[in-house]
């Protein structure tokens, strides 16, 4: 069984630890491959060779790197069916998920292009009389990024090709669970003329990434996964004199008004309920109907469900498995829990016919109705298939309900009410909004990021706020010295 190693310094690094964990394909439910799982020594190569490469990298031409960069987004877009593949071989999401995964990931690719422009500082000329300040902008050193398993391709991207425009080198770490995706980035990195060391990847499970947080090396780290695990990251990283960003989980609320085109709407929960299986941190995982609305958006909702086709992603369907049999599980046992507090279940994704093997971590859409604020199926971030309703009376009540939840990742609000919408994007406290937008994911030139406990330090993912993250500034400021310069003064300067 083929195992997934470590890419350091431009080529596969065969680990040495003796741990590995399992890889599955889960539409057929069997564990196809193996992944190495890092050792004190491999993140010690690992950083090591990622610190080598720096001062070289840091210091080449911005026109060289442009080239590598611009070389990078061509065989990315050339190859990009490649890479659709691996992702639904690892994750299980449908080939056209896949595709937008990578194409989200590609906007991030191109917008880093224009890095040259982004990089540049700031100049006051004679601040004081002959005296200059300028700034420059300059990268931090080796950074890590720490990904989930559910976008691994389209995560990575909204920070490495950011990091390594900036002149920075990598460590990257992606999740156990589907690790291939990471090499084949890496690879074609180098074939598009990136220096070895610049970029690399480290496999492992906590004990990689305890080592990054810790590795004095280590200047910046950027995760995104659980809130428990993001809140742990950003303490332990922060303590350790890290610059961190900690992207967290997420239970992402839609309002729906009475005045809203209930079609339409019905086909946004669809579409952002149940695509990717749900396993997106900006999948809508509330409905928050305001009445009379809910009985008709319900059969609505329920109507498109049954239209659904889920599968192995590599034929025609709708919806793929989930990651693994013990999540399908967990996720499933939500609907039992509903039951358990009373909820209706208005559509169960338990035993659905599928078009895919028998073994797949199979779970249907799933719909729960009259859903209680008191219970875990609203409370917890499930990351599958269902989506609750919880009724409200009005918009007040449901943006209180909203704002009362600790995540603060992502909302849309469905009406045709402009002045509703435009109070909601004010009052609404979450960090991304979509008005009639299911998942409002801001584009590559805005930066993507949380508020509450979805999101740990003060900066986003992507964006000017990506290349902030990224880089520090220097404030030089400079006199080219002549006679008049001259004289004793223990003063504190003053200009003149
Ligand atoms: P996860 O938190 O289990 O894992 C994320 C990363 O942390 C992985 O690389 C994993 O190896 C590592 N990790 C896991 N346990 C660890 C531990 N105890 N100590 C140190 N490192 C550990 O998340 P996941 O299940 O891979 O991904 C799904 C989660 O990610 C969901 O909560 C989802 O909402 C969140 N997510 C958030 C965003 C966002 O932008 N806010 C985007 C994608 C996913």
């Amino acid at each position: 069984m083929q195992t997934i190693d470590h890419w350091i310094s431009g080529r596969t690094h065969t680990s040495t630890s003796g741990r590995t964990a399992p890889v599955y394909d889960p539409a057929l439910g069997q564990q196809t491959k193996a992944v190495a799982l890092a050792d004190a020594n491999e993140i010690d190569l690992a950083v090591a060779d990622a610190k080598a490469a720096f001062p070289g990298w840091r210091d080449m031409s911005l026109a060289k790197r442009s080239g590598i960069m611009f070389r990078f987004r061509e065989l990315l877009n050339e190859r990009k069916g490649e890479l659709a593949e691996i992702l639904t071989s690892e994750h299980g999401k449908v080939i056209s998920d896949a595709a937008g995964e990578i194409a989200r990931g590609l906007e991030v690719v191109e917008f880093a292009i224009g890095f040259p422009h982004l990089l540049k500082g700031d100049f006051s000329e004679n601040v004081s009389t002959g005296v200059d300040v300028y700034t420059l902008r300059q990268p931090l050193g080796v950074v890590a990024i720490i990904s989930p398993f559910n976008f691994p391709a389209m995560v990575p991207m909204w920070f490495f090709p950011i990091a390594i425009a900036a002149g920075n080198t990598v460590v990257l770490k992606p999740s156990e669970k589907d690790p291939s995706a990471a090499n084949w980035m890496a690879e074609l990195f180098t074939e598009a003329g990136l220096p070895d060391g610049v970029f690399n990847v480290l496999h492992g499970d906590k004990v990689a990434v305890d080592g990054l947080l810790e590795h004095p090396d280590v200047k910046a780290i950027s995760f995104v996964g659980s809130t428990p695990i993001a809140r742990y990251i950003y303490e332990t990283a922060a303590k350790h004199g890290k610059r961190v960003q900690a992207l967290g989980g997420a239970k992402n609320h839609m309002l729906v008004l009475p005045d809203a085109d209930l079609d339409v709407t019905a086909d946004a929960v669809v579409n952002a309920g149940f695509g990717s299986a749900g396993e997106r941190c900006m999948a809508i995982s509330v409905v928050v109907a305001v009445e009379p609305v809910a009985d008709d958006l319900i059969a609505k909702v329920a109507e498109r469900m049954s239209g659904l086709k889920v599968g192995d992603g590599r034929r025609s369907c709708d919806m793929g498995p989930l990651i693994t049999e013990a999540h399908r599980d967990k996720v499933a046992s939500y609907i039992e829990i509903a039951e358990e507090d009373g909820a209706t279940v208005a559509v169960d994704g338990r035993g659905i016919k599928v078009d895919g093997a028998d073994d797949g971590f199979w779970l249907g859409p799933t719909l729960i109705d009259n859903v209680q604020t008191s219970s875990k199926v609203y409370i917890d971030e499930i990351f599958g298939p269902i989506v609750a309703v919880v009724r409200v009376e009005s918009y007040e009540a449901g943006v209180e309900l909203i704002n009362n939840s600790p995540y603060g990742n992502g909302t849309a609000i469905f009406t045709n009410d402009g002045g509703a919408a435009r109070r909601f994007q004010n009052e609404i406290e979450v960090g991304m909004v979509g008005v009639n937008v299911p998942i409002p994911v801001p584009v590559s030139y805005h930066s993507f990021g949380g508020w509450k406990d979805s999101a740990f330090g003060n900066a986003k993912a992507y964006g000017t706020q990506g290349f902030d993250f990224f880089t520090r500034e220097k404030a030089i400021t400079s006199r080219w010295l002549d006679p008049s310069h001259g004289g004793i003064n223990l003063g504190f300067p003053e200009h003149d």
